[in-house]
C-alpha cells in the first residue's frame, strides 16, 4: 500500500486539495455524509454532539455532498494554495513532497488530466448544403451496424473449388464497445451492468485482464476476454466462452508497464475469477514473456485461433506510442483480425502519475497514421481498427471513425455514466461511488440494474447524435464514414499536424 509520512515519522507539508465546507445552519447531524465518506474525512466530535471534517483527507468525489439530505456540504478547492510560480505548479510542489515524505512512485488512477492539446476539438465534421443532400435519419433508413473482424481478402480458389469460407466477423448494432475493465479494478456491479448493456444494445463489452466470471458467461455472445502478459483466468473454456479474445500487450494509460492488483483486492471471488491464490498481489508483467517479435505475436494469435476453433476473432490490442503504424502493419500480419489502440489518454485503474501523464501519443494521430500505413500497404481490409483512450461523445465517435477506426472503445464515459466523478483515486481500492472497489459495503452503491440502463441510455444517445451528424454529412450508413477523412477539416492545427491525420485545413 502507498506510504505515508507518518510512516517515516514525518510530519506533512502538503496543503489539502480540498476544503469541505459544511454549513452549519443546514447540517441536521444526520452522520449520513459519515457514513458515504470511506477515506473517513467526516466525523462525530462526541464532546460537541456536531460533525466535524477533516478536509487534508478528502479526494474531491463529491459523494458526501451529491448524498447530504440538506445538501449542508460543498466540496471546494482549497483556498490556500502553493504559491504562484510560472515553472513549478502546485501539483509539481505537491507531488515532490508527497516523494520527499515516502519515497515511493505517485500513483494516480482515471486518465490523463493534463492539459496536453486535444486533437478531436481541433477537427470540425462536415455538414451538406444544396448539393448532396442530408439525410433525415428520423424518416430514413440510417444504418449504424458495422463488423468486426478481418474481411474476405481476395476469392480462394482451392484444387478447382471455390473456398468460400468467410473469416469469422461479429456485427455490432452501434460503433461504440465498452473497453477492458477487469474484475478487481472495478466490482462485480460494474462488469454485471457493463456484460447486460451490451447485450441489450447488440454490442461487446472487455473483461480486461482479470478472468471471466462465471456468472457472467452467459453473456459471452457479448464479450470480449483479454489474454493479457499475466494470464489471469485463462482457460480453454475461458477462451470459448466468449466473442472475441484479445491479446492485450499495452494500455494507453500506461504503455510499457505492467499492471500490479493489490493483494488487499484479490478478495475470495477475485481470486477464484483470476485463478490466483486469494490475498497475493496479481501481478502483470511489464512484457508478455513469450512476445519479443512479429513471429512471436503471430505464434500467440494462431495458438487462440486454433484453441477456439477459427470461430472468434483475434485481436490485439496496443498503446498508441511512436511507432504504432510499423506495429500495427506487423500485427496484421501476425494474422490479427482486430487491432485496437488505447490512447494516452485512455483511464487506468492505477498506474505511476509520470507514466500516465509522459509516455505515449493522442489516439488522433495513432489511429490516422495506422490506418494510413495499412492503406498504403494494401492491407487494411484484412483488419478491423477499434480506438480508445479519450472518446468523450458522440463527435468524438464520428472523427475517430472518419480517420480510420471501425469502432471505438469507451471507458471512463461508461463509468461515468455509471457515477464516477473522475476523483482519480481508483488505485485506493476505496471508490466511494462502489466502481473501483472490492468493498463489498462500497460496492453495493452501484445498483447493476439502474447501472445498466444509465449506460443503455449513453450509447442509445450518442448513437441517436451519430445519425444525426451521418444524415447532415449525407451519408446513410457508418461504414461509409470509415477512413473518410474529406468530412473533416482542421482547425488551430500545423501543416505537419494536419499532414498526419490526413485532413485539409478548415476553408480549404
Ligand atoms: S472524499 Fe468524497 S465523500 Fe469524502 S469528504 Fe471528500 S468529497 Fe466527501
Ligand atoms: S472510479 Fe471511483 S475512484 Fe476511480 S475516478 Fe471514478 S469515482 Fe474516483
Amino acid at each position: 500500500m502507498p506510504r505515508k509520512a507518518s510512516d517515516f515519522g514525518i510530519r506533512s507539508n502538503r496543503l489539502p486539495e480540498y476544503a469541505v465546507d459544511r454549513d452549519y445552519e443546514l447540517c441536521i447531524g444526520c452522520g449520513v455524509c459519515i457514513r458515504q465518506c470511506s477515506f473517513d474525512v467526516h466525523y462525530l466530535d462526541e464532546d460537541h454532539d456536531t460533525v466535524r471534517s477533516r478536509s487534508e483527507l478528502c479526494v474531491g468525489c463529491h459523494r458526501c455532498s451529491a448524498l447530504c439530505p440538506t445538501r449542508a456540504l460543498a466540496i471546494k478547492p482549497n483556498p490556500a494554495q502553493y504559491r504562484a510560480h510560472g515553472s513549478w505548479s502546485g501539483e509539481h510542489v505537491k507531488d515532490i513532497n508527497l516523494q520527499a515524505e515516502t519515497g515511493g512512485v505517485v500513483l494516480t488512477g482515471s486518465g490523463n488530466d493534463k492539459r496536453a492539446p486535444v486533437y478531436w476539438d481541433n477537427l470540425l465534421i462536415n455538414a451538406s448544403q444544396v448539393t448532396n443532400p442530408s439525410i433525415d435519419p428520423l424518416r430514413e433508413p440510417m444504418e449504424l451496424r458495422t463488423h468486426l473482424g478481418a474481411r474476405l481478402d481476395a476469392v480462394n480458389i482451392q484444387a478447382g473449388s471455390l473456398d468460400s469460407r468467410l473469416p469469422p466477423t461479429i456485427p455490432i448494432s452501434t460503433p461504440i464497445v465498452f473497453s477492458a475493465l477487469s474484475y478487481g479494478a472495478v466490482s462485480f456491479q460494474v462488469q454485471l451492468a457493463l456484460a447486460q448493456a451490451a447485450q441489450e444494445l447488440g454490442t461487446l463489452w472487455n473483461t480486461g485482464e482479470g478472468g471471466f466470471h462465471p456468472r457472467l458467461r452467459e453473456y459471452g455472445s457479448n464479450t470480449i476476454v483479454q489474454v493479457a502478459s499475466g494470464r489471469f483466468g485463462v482457460d480453454l473454456d475461458y477462451l470459448n466462452s466468449a466473442r472475441m479474445v484479445e491479446i492485450k500487450i499495452g494500455q494507453g494509460a500506461k504503455p510499457g508497464i505492467g499492471g500490479h492488483l493489490a493483494g488487499e483486492k484479490v478478495s475470495k471471488d477475485v481470486s477464484a475469477t483470476r485463478m490466483i491464490p486469494e490475498g497475493t498481489d496479481a501481478i502483470s508483467p511489464a512484457p508478455q514473456h513469450d512476445i519479443y517479435s512479429i513471429e512471436d505475436l503471430r505464434m500467440l494469435v494462431f495458438a487462440l485461433k486454433e484453441a477456439t476453433n477459427y470461430k472468434v476473432p483475434v485481436s490485439v490490442k496496443i498503446a498508441a506510442v511512436h511507432n504504432a503504424p510499423a506495429i500495427a502493419s506487423g500485427m496484421v500480419r501476425a494474422g490479427a483480425d482486430v487491432i485496437a489502440i488505447d490512447g494516452f489518454r485512455g483511464g487506468t485503474g492505477a498506474a505511476p502519475k509520470v507514466i500516465r501523464d509522459n509516455v505515449g501519443l493522442p489516439i488522433e494521430f495513432a489511429l490516422a497514421a495506422v490506418d494510413q500505413r495499412l492503406r498504403d500497404e494494401g492491407i487494411r481490409n484484412r483488419v478491423s481498427i477499434i480506438a480508445g483512450g479519450g472518446v468523450r461523445n458522440a463527435a468524438d465517435v464520428v472523427k475517430a471513425i472518419a480517420l480510420g477506426a471501425d469502432a471505438v472503445y469507451v471507458g471512463t464515459a461508461a463509468l461515468i455514466a455509471i457515477g464516477c466523478t473522475l476523483c482519480q483515486k481508483c488505485y485506493s481500492g476505496k471508490c466511494n461511488w462502489g466502481i473501483a472497489t472490492q468493498d463489498p459495503y462500497l460496492a453495493k452503491r452501484v445498483n447493476p440494474d439502474i447501472a445498466r440502463r444509465r449506460l443503455v441510455n449513453l450509447v442509445k444517445g450518442w448513437s441517436h447524435e451519430i445519425k444525426e451528424m451521418l444524415g447532415g454529412m449525407g451519408i446513410n450508413a457508418i461504414e461509409s464514414l470509415r477512413s473518410n477523412r474529406s468530412q473533416l477539416r482542421g482547425i488551430g492545427l500545423t501543416a505537419e499536424e494536419l499532414s498526419i491525420l490526413g485532413v485539409k485545413p478548415a476553408g480549404g
